[in-house]
């Protein structure tokens, strides 16, 4: 298996009884992972081609992303970058400060992986020491429903010293993900002033009705969490078998509309190979 199973304990405490469990669902391996569909290919967002230098990307106007770690704490079946292969950057502070020197176009730095927080605080902390204090940190992760443990008081005292520039993104697809573990971790962000918000992936079988995405977006404000996008399944090898087709996704979101105020609703977009912005599915592009 090249992307072998990988669950954290967090993770499986909150599966329910039953194959058809959503949480299992997204984690546990499924023979249809082996099936060979038309359109589904090694590398769905082009991340490969929008490399500067090896896991360093450029992709978007006035933003840096970064493959800051190559581990995560589960394997997401569905991962747009499961068939892609994952190193750890050298010298990654070192590579940062030199291109930041040099493009002062970039005004964001966007760490993602793998998951940025599973480096540790040591690493983490060279890593913010090496971006300047004009440029915004964004973090992508999926530890406070994975590894909640992993929000220790150190990485919660380094987050403080970045205040309002650190954006806290969690990835996060079923409302049966977040209990008062998250929340915790949700509120202690909000408290030391980090904007948290999430994102989620439409998944099927897992989150395709308005029904369970309107519980998740209701349920991760509770929690302190801005609802910030809804994803289209990039189209990875072996991941057909999650995908909404796009008239039932723009369904779905059409009726998540009329459930949710407006600043529940997350903007739902798909990304497109070569694009230089995220596609709003909503708009007239789709
Ligand atoms: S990068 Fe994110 S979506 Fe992909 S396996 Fe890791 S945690 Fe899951």
């Amino acid at each position: 298996m090249p992307f072998p199973e990988k669950i954290s304990a967090c993770f499986a405490s909150k599966f329910s009884v039953g194959k058809n469990c959503p949480l299992k669902m997204q984690v546990k391996f499924s023979e249809k992972e082996n099936i060979k569909t038309n359109g589904f290919v090694r590398d769905p967002t082009g991340d490969k081609k929008a490399e500067i230098e090896s896991g360093i990307l450029q992709k978007y106007k006035g933003r840096l992303l970064v493959m800051a770690s190559n581990e995560c704490a589960l394997h997401c079946r569905f991962c747009f970058r499961k068939n892609l292969e994952k190193k750890k950057i050298q010298n990654l502070p070192a590579k940062l400060h030199k291109i930041l020197r040099e493009d002062k176009s970039i005004k964001e730095v966007i760490l993602s992986g793998g998951d940025p927080l599973m480096l540790d605080s040591d690493e983490l902390q060279a890593i913010f020491k090496a971006i300047p204090k004009n440029i915004r940190i964004r973090i992508h992760t999926r530890l406070p429903v994975a590894l909640p443990s992993r929000f220790t008081p150190t990485l919660l005292h380094l987050f403080k010293q970045l205040g309002q520039r650190l954006i806290f993104v969690a990835h996060v697809n079923h409302p049966n993900e977040l209990d008062k573990k998250s929340e915790k971790i949700f509120r202690a962000l909000t408290k030391i002033g980090i904007v948290v918000l999430s994102q989620s992936v439409l998944l099927k079988g897992v989150n395709d009705s308005a029904k369970i995405l309107t519980e998740l977006f209701e349920k991760l404000f509770s929690q302190g969490v801005l609802p910030y996008y809804l994803h289209q399944l990039d189209k990875a090898g072996g991941t057909a078998h999650f995908e909404v087709p796009m008239k039932q996704a723009k369904s779905i979101f059409r009726e998540l509309k009329e459930n949710l105020p407006g600043y529940l609703v997350p903007r739902f977009v798909k990304e497109v190979k070569g694009a230089r912005a995220k596609v709003w599915v909503n708009s007239k592009i789709l």
